[in-house]
């Protein structure tokens, strides 16, 4: 055993003997702040614990003068404790006073002291203390020392959570519950609305035992409870339809592979050697997870932190035996389930119980357990701040995942208003049933070409489903996305090669990587950028990557092998972009015909019409491309020079203002002429107004999030295409100022449908 765990689980085991005596908890702090302080050979030991207002109180401490206890009292943020707690990480200073944040208080008597180490006290990652150890002489504390005060303050922050203390505040978690109604926003995870009753989960586990007695016998818990959830998860997969193949498959693998990763064992085992109980270890571990987590600004490395937070739960679990058991949820048919976090293994188990809606505080349309509740078809909420602790359990709770509101506790007139909300839902989905099969024409028999938008394999049956003529925009980037690592050229032609078969003889256009800006790969690490969306990205990246290019070309070419292949490159701001972009696939296409491999029966070349320099050389663009995309998300954000993302300006600029509707208009005329096919792949296609007048500025082609092409077809097939034609050039040569007004009437008087919903 090392030299560090030996020490550990010394000061553990007297650690323990202090706990187990019965004395009051204040005298019982007191000791354990001496025995640290000597046996970490400090003059100063001290414990500052969280008190409501997000501060910290010093609660106990030896060497620092006694009647500073319960007196001093610092702000989260505030010296060097503060920001401990603030951050949740470790600080070791050997001069504590040349700290920028040092601050001084006189009542402490600190000022001889020099050297500082301070620790945060974690518990299921909320700080709810700081641990201090200060020397007067000027010293480095070791990495040993660190961690063995960290398995110190964890032993304590358990003894603050038991109340022994009389206090529990974590910091930031001192929301009142309240009873009155309450709406907030959140991310749409899976789209639709339900209404139901609110079941809270929580799956936490009182480890009530930390301090191990039998180092042996807690190992061997630890490798039985590795081993049974490590077989449970594979009988999870296994058993599993839902996740026969696609993206649901690589989400569960990738968590499977988390319980075998081996750092996470190594963790696991060094913390029963430096003398905690199995259960112990696995919070220990945990909680550090938990902290990092909550620093976490990567999304996908949230991700993987969450299955990791995830897994250490479900290990707990199978330590104590008690995995088969349903986590004291009880689960019924109105049942709107709350959770902080959860994992999709998690949410897998529950699949074949009626779950009608579900709320995940944590998690983000990516979020793995999202893409479950997805395949699932459960509306579900996320993103939000604090949620669960202002919901009680049997709370009435309407989910509108069409708009991302959450309604807590509504009133019965709100109520009312969403129960009529689903009955025109169904009866519009009923409407919508019966006009999926028919052809998309409009009412002078005008054809018009629905697509959908897709990009990963739980999208494809909606080909079928909404009888769509084909993918108009296949959006690659996100099978990188939900990748651990960057996917290898079989990967992606397997990949590619699955799309086109469910897709048959419909048409698919691909895009390439379009990564960047809110697009990040968890595996690729770039520099900070304080332009983002302006920045590198899509096939600025693409090109100055030609390697990565090449593969997915290599991928997408072998993938269509006597198949038509359809090519679209994101953010061309200028044509030569598209040229050197062209070389590089027909570089490969003449390797793969070297090589002897069948090849596309057919290709073709497209670029997406995102960045604005493109409106000024469109007939140039046109002599080199076979076809055009506008990607209305983009371009309008650059039009309005207006982040497309920003809550705050989402209703700001109309997207059929007429400055947008002109430059569509320009965009079609040309192409007309230069006879390139042009389509819209934007948000905009997939709003029964936005489309109607999209269709009378002469588009014939528009590609849509599946979920809107029921509302989509029933606007198409109630339209007559020359009398809105006619309006739209109306509009267009008159400069009228409200176009939205001006179409409604128009919908209104020629009984247009243009009433709405989307279905998940
Ligand atoms: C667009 O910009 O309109 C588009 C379709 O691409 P994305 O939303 O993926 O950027
Ligand atoms: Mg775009």
């Amino acid at each position: 055993m090392s030299v560090i765990t030996t020490k550990s689980s010394l000061l553990l085991r007297e650690l323990r003997e202090l706990m187990a005596s019965s004395q009051k908890p204040q005298t019982r702090l007191n000791n354990i702040t001496s025995l640290i302080a000597s046996h970490m050979v400090a003059e100063v030991c001290s414990v500052y614990v969280a008190i409501p207002g997000e501060k910290l109180e010093l609660f106990s401490s030896k060497g620092l003068k006694a009647t500073a206890v319960h007196k001093t009292i610092l702000n989260v943020g505030e010296g060097l404790v503060g920001i401990i707690a603030e951050k949740a990480q470790p600080l070791a200073l050997s001069d504590a006073k040349l700290h920028p944040n040092f601050s001084y208080r006189p009542e402490t008597g600190e000022e001889i002291y020099h050297s500082f180490l301070g620790v945060p006290l974690l518990r299921r990652g909320q700080t709810v203390g700081v641990i201090v150890v200060q020397n007067i002489k000027l010293r480095s504390y070791k990495d040993e020392e660190i961690e063995v005060l960290e398995t110190i303050a964890m032993v304590i922050a358990e003894m603050i959570a038991t109340g022994e203390l009389g206090v529990f505040f974590a910091i930031k978690e001192d929301d009142p519950r309240h009873n009155k109604p309450h709406t907030v926003e959140g991310l749409v995870l899976s789209q639709g609305i339900v209404i139901g009753k609110a079941v809270l989960y929580e799956k936490r586990i009182e480890v009530l035992k930390i301090i191990s007695e039998d180092m042996e016998l807690e190992n061997k818990r630890l490798i039985n409870g590795l081993r049974d959830l490590k077989h449970n998860i594979e009988k999870l997969i296994n058993g599993l339809e839902v996740i026969s193949n696609g993206e649901h498959r690589g989400v569960l693998e990738a968590y499977q592979m988390l319980s075998n990763d081996p750092s996470w064992e190594k963790r696991l085992f060094v913390a029963i050697k430096k003398g905690l109980t199995a259960e112990g270890a696995v919070q220990s571990v945990q909680s550090d997870v938990k902290a990092r987590l909550l620093r976490q600004k990567n999304p996908f490395i949230r991700e993987k932190l969450y299955d990791l937070d995830d897994l250490s739960y479900r290990l707990l679990r199978h330590i104590r035996g008690d995995i088969d058991k349903n986590i004291n949820i009880d689960l019924n048919e109105d049942t709107i389930l709350f959770a902080r976090n959860m994992g999709p293994a998690d949410l897998l188990e529950y699949s074949s119980s009626s779950i009608k809606g579900l709320v995940i505080e944590e998690a983000s349309p990516n979020s793995h357990v999202s893409i479950v509740a997805r395949a699932l078809g459960i509306p579900s909420l996320g993103g939000f701040g604090n949620i669960i602790n202002i919901v009680e359990n049997g709370d009435k709770i309407i989910i509108d995942a069409n708009a991302g509101i959450l309604h807590i506790r509504q009133d019965q007139d709100l109520e009312a208003v969403f129960r009529d909300k689903l009955l025109t839902q169904a009866s519009l989905q009923k409407k919508y049933d019966s006009i999926r099969n028919s052809p998309t024409i409009t009412r002078d028999n005008i054809p018009i070409s629905l697509m959908i938008n897709a990009g990963l394999m739980i999208d494809l049956p909606y080909l079928k489903l909404t009888n769509a003529d084909g993918i108009g925009l296949f959006r690659t980037e996100l099978q990188f996305m939900v990748s651990s690592k960057f996917p290898r050229l079989t990967e992606q032609e397997t990949y590619y090669s699955s799309v086109l078969g469910e897709a048959g003889e419909k048409p698919v256009t691909f895009r390439t990587l379009d990564i960047g800006s809110d697009k990040v790969l968890p595996y690729f690490s770039r520099k900070k950028e304080d332009n983002p969306a302006l920045g590198w990205r899509a096939l600025r990246f693409s090109l100055e990557r030609p390697g990565l290019l090449r593969l997915q070309m290599r991928a997408l070419i072998k993938a269509s092998s006597n198949k038509n292949l359809n090519i679209i490159f994101p953010l061309v701001a200028e044509i030569s972009e598209f040229v050197e972009a062209k070389k590089i696939f027909l570089k490969e296409l003449d390797f793969i015909k070297l090589k002897g491999y069948p090849l596309p029966k057919n290709y073709s070349l497209g670029v997406m019409i995102e960045v604005p320099s493109l409106l000024w050389q469109l007939e140039e663009l046109y002599e080199e491309v076979d076809f055009i995309s506008i990607g209305s998300n983009d371009l309008l954000q650059y039009l309005f020079a207006s982040d497309r993302g920003h809550a705050q300006l989402s209703q700001r600029y109309d997207p059929i203002s007429i400055s947008v509707l002109r430059v569509l208009k320009k965009i079609i005329t040309t192409a007309e002429v230069a006879n390139i096919p042009v389509s819209l792949c934007g948000e905009i296609a997939g709003k029964p107004l936005e489309a109607m007048a999209l269709l009378g500025l002469g588009f014939k082609q528009l590609s849509i999030t599946p979920s809107n092409m029921g509302a989509i077809k029933s606007m198409v097939l109630s339209l007559d295409l020359d009398k809105i034609t006619k309006h739209m050039d109306d509009i267009l040569s008159h400069n009228k100022s409200n176009v939205r007004d001006s179409l409604i009437y128009f919908a209104k008087d020629n009984k247009v449908e243009i009433e709405s919903f989307s279905w998940g």
